[in-house]
């Protein structure tokens, strides 16, 4: 699994800002999707269908219902963004010098500690494995500035100059060869080099709730994947792994033949 090429003929790529967790803004942003028609159509030809639940989410149970945000969470033209080939590769950028005791060498590796971290916490619902190749990574990890998008305000002639933005997902969708082509998808994530280690780690296990499917927010701030940065840091709350299995028992056309 982890040895599939990537084929290059990318049938499909959209930017989403979804970031907003250290914004203060509420809203976040959608950039249309931008399909080349010829290819869209013959990746829609894939069956928009369930794949069966991993076994950590199948013997998830909530006993105390506890509830979930599915309500709040996109599904795209090719359906929910679920993963169903395991475990799911995730590549995490890592420090370029071997023995790099500079204060810029230790605090990558800070950050690199952390997101390691927040890989971990997931781990327990979703199977994960760090490998070192980004081109053949599912999730790719990398330690990045988040441009802020300066725009013109037509309504006030002003400038909006948004609030630094520490994290971003990205999604992109590809025709994957294996035996067969079978519509896949890839994630990024950027996380801010600036952080302390703790809020390292809060962007780290936010995003990854993105980067396996969760694509939306949560409107309670006890959840991880609550829109907005809070002062106790949640960690991954039973709502969000309610969420995540609502999640993966939607139908998808990701993982299938086309
Ligand atoms: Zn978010």
């Amino acid at each position: 699994m982890l040895n599939v090429k990537i084929n290059q003929w990318l049938i499909g790529f959209t930017t989403v800002c979804l970031l907003c967790f250290f914004s203060t803004s509420k809203t976040f942003e959608y950039f249309p999707l931008t399909f080349f028609p010829s290819t869209f159509s013959h990746a829609q030809s894939a069956p928009l269908k369930p794949h069966p639940l991993p076994p950590s989410l199948a013997k998830w149970n909530d006993v105390d219902r506890q509830g979930d945000y599915f309500e709040l969470i996109q599904t795209t033209p090719v359906g929910y963004l679920i993963w169903s080939q395991f475990p799911i590769a995730v590549y995490v950028e890592q420090p370029s010098g071997l023995q790099d005791n500079s204060a810029q060498g230790v605090r990558f590796q800070q950050w690199v500690n952390a997101v390691a971290k927040a890989i971990a916490e997931w781990n327990l619902y979703l199977p994960l494995q760090e490998i070192n190749q980004p081109e053949l990574a599912d999730i790719v990890i990398v330690s990045s500035s988040i441009d802020r998008k300066i725009q013109l305000n037509p309504d006030t002639g002003l400038y909006d100059i948004p609030q630094a933005i520490t994290a971003q997902t990205n999604y992109e969708f590809y025709v994957r060869e294996e035996q067969q082509k079978v519509l896949a998808h890839k994630m990024t994530i950027k996380i801010s080099p600036d952080l302390s280690p703790l809020a390292t780690l809060a962007a780290a296990r936010h995003e990854l709730g993105h980067g396996l499917g969760i694509w939306g927010h949560s409107d309670r701030q006890s959840d991880a994947l609550y829109f907005s940065q809070v002062r106790d840091t949640p960690t991954i709350s039973v709502r969000d792994i309610n969420t995540l299995k609502k999640i993966y028992q939607q139908p998808t056309k990701l993982g299938w033949k086309i």
